[in-house]
């Protein structure tokens, strides 16, 4: 939540990472990239740089079963945004939606359009 984005109404909460988990052997839970493509088991990067499955809810490194590796990068360089999954992509998508409307009406609108700068920063600020 950024101010001005369009979930800045929402009540804060703290920054965190995204927890994964790899379920072979006992399984470790790990701290998410917060950004990233899934493969085609739907899992993503890591901090420490393995693979792992998306759990709902924030990595808490202090944990007997998370991975110390990921716990030190997050001491390092701490969560920038707070882990709310489904608001922060439906607001994405709502705001991608919005922008590809605008550019496809701009040729033809008689009004002043803004930037694609302007556009991007929304884009930027909505998470
Ligand atoms: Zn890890």
């Amino acid at each position: 939540m950024r101010p001005g984005g369009p979930l800045a109404h929402l009540r804060h909460r703290r920054s965190a990472y995204e927890q994964g988990h790899i379920g072979f052997a006992r399984g470790k839970d790990h701290a998410l990239r917060p950004s990233g493509i899934v493969d085609g088991s739907e899992r993503r990067l890591t901090l420490c740089g393995l693979l792992a499955r998306a759990v709902p809810r924030e990595f808490s490194g202090w944990l007997e079963e998370s991975c110390k590796t990921c716990d030190r990068v997050s001491e390092v360089r701490p969560p920038g945004r707070q882990v709310r999954l489904s608001a922060d992509l439906a607001a994405l998508r709502s705001l991608l939606d919005g922008a590809a409307v605008e550019f496809s009406r701009r040729e033809h609108s008689p009004h002043p359009q803004r930037g694609a700068g302007e556009i991007l920063a929304d884009l930027l600020l909505a998470v």
